[in-house]
């Protein structure tokens, strides 16, 4: 992917603040951060999303953040950790080369990744619950 940004940093083309590499991840500082510490998961192999993902490489970037947010909670004293992972414009990804956001929190930051809770409609359930059952 001759364009995508996340290739050329992945690839050490564009500088960024790697704070972890090995042959098929780089992590780095996000940019914009949501808080301090905020950082990125990247596979240096092109995949817009997960659903592109092979399973074993989906896998790895797991067992990946797990290790990451466990020495960063040690090293920011931070007290919980957000990990998210967009797919697809309307869930919000706006550089598709897939990344998994690694978010440290602290009491009352004020960090905005929650949502309104609704509430479970009857109907959205039985539709789902046949719907899924038969795939
Ligand atoms: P998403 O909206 O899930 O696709 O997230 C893209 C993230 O990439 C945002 O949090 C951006 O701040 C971050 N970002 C974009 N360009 C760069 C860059 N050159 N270096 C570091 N982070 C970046
Ligand atoms: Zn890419």
């Amino acid at each position: 992917m001759k364009e995508c940004i996340f290739c050329k940093i992945a690839g050490g083309e564009i500088p960024a603040a790697t704070i972890y590499e090995d042959e098929e991840f780089r992590v780095i500082l996000d940019l914009g951060p949501a808080s301090k510490g905020h950082a990125l998961i990247i596979p240096k192999a092109h995949y817009a999303n997960l659903y592109e993902m092979p399973d074993e490489l989906a896998g790895k970037a797991m067992i990946l953040a797990k290790k990451i947010i466990t020495k960063m909670t040690e090293v920011l004293q931070c007290d919980g950790y957000n990990i998210v992972q967009n797919n697809g414009e309307a869930a919000g990804q706006t550089v598709f080369h897939f990344h998994m956001h690694l978010i440290p929190r602290r009491k009352e930051d004020n960090v905005g990744v929650t949502w309104t809770p609704g509430k479970l409609k009857e109907e959205d359930k039985q539709e789902i619950l046949e719907k899924f059952s038969l795939c």
